[in-house]
């Protein structure tokens, strides 16, 4: 697998695919590489002739009091990762690449509505960052298909409705969650956890568990809202939000509403912030 840090060299190496007929399959992440990064290589792969990841530590969807600074940098090791799961190429730019103007200069991506809700409200800005820099991406690269998590459920919806609302020529595929045994959702922020509070973490999910179990037996979802919060509250746990939604839009659902709903989780544990969903099928 080859890395590569400029623009010029990406295109080569893509232009040169392109000749072949081969099509183009891109995973970006933020580095720190585990199973669940993989299993998005491991679709791409499956869907597409070459793999591109990216590793790139976005500043602009840090808030100011955020983890940009701390947040693990593991480039040796996920290169290592990649090239055992089969991917073709790794862009690892430096921020002067993707910002040529500086990051507080950018011209920046706005997705109205769906990006005003859950982490949206609780990280101001958050989203205009990862729709610049997704954005840039994508023309940087031009994939046919690219993968996202649904653990970030919102994030892929904010992805969705930019790739339609602007055209862009590429395909969006959703990837499953990827868990630990006990079910925390795999993340590279779980390193932060200590030992105490990743034994605690697990009940994010069990929540999200109880919250589908409890709506599937008539309770009303505002019920269920709250004491999932005080759930958590209770364990150790500083909530953002426990809420359910309809899985499509993230609106809030009609007081009866039993079809299409989705529960959605974030809560600080420490100094770590985590968030989990799981569609009420
Ligand atoms: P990140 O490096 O955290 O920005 O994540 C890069 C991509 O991996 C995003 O599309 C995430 O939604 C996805 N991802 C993160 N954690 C998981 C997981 N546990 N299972 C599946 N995909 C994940």
């Amino acid at each position: 697998m080859q890395t590569v840090q400029d623009v010029a060299a990406l295109r080569a190496v893509v232009r040169g695919w392109r000749s072949q007929g081969y099509t183009v399959g891109f995973v970006p992440t933020m580095g720190n590489l585990h199973a669940g990064h993989q299993s998005l290589i491991k679709l791409a792969r499956a869907r597409t002739d070459r793999v591109v990841a990216s590793i790139f530590v976005n500043p602009t969807q840090f808030g100011p009091h955020e983890d940009f600074e701390r947040y693990p940098r593991t480039l040796i090791q996920d290169q290592a990762g990649l090239a055992e799961q089969g991917c073709d190429l790794l862009f690892a730019p430096e921020v002067a690449t993707i910002y040529p103007y500086g990051a507080a200069q950018t011209v920046s991506v706005h997705v109205p509505q769906i990006t005003e809700t859950l982490e949206g409200a609780h990280r101001p800005g958050h989203f205009d960052g990862v729709a610049t820099v997704v954005c840039k991406l994508f023309n940087l690269l031009q994939p046919d298909l690219a993968v996202f998590g649904q653990k970030d459920c919102q994030q892929l919806k904010v992805i969705e409705r930019m790739v339609r609302d602007l055209s862009l020529p590429v395909k969006i595929l959703a990837a499953p969650t990827l868990r630990a045994e006990d079910g925390l959702a795999l993340s590279s922020r779980n390193q932060y956890l200590s030992k105490e509070e990743r034994e605690l973490a697990p009940l994010v999910y069990v929540t999200l568990q109880q919250m589908r179990d409890l709506v599937s037996k008539g309770h009303a979802w505002p019920a269920v809202e709250q004491a999932a919060t005080s759930k958590l509250a209770k364990a150790g746990f500083v909530p953002d939000y426990a809420v359910i939604r309809r899985a499509d839009d993230l609106g809030v659902p009609a007081r009866d509403q039993r079809d299409g709903l989705i529960g959605l989780v974030a809560a600080r544990l420490g100094s770590t912030r985590l968030i989990d969903n799981l569609i009420f099928d």
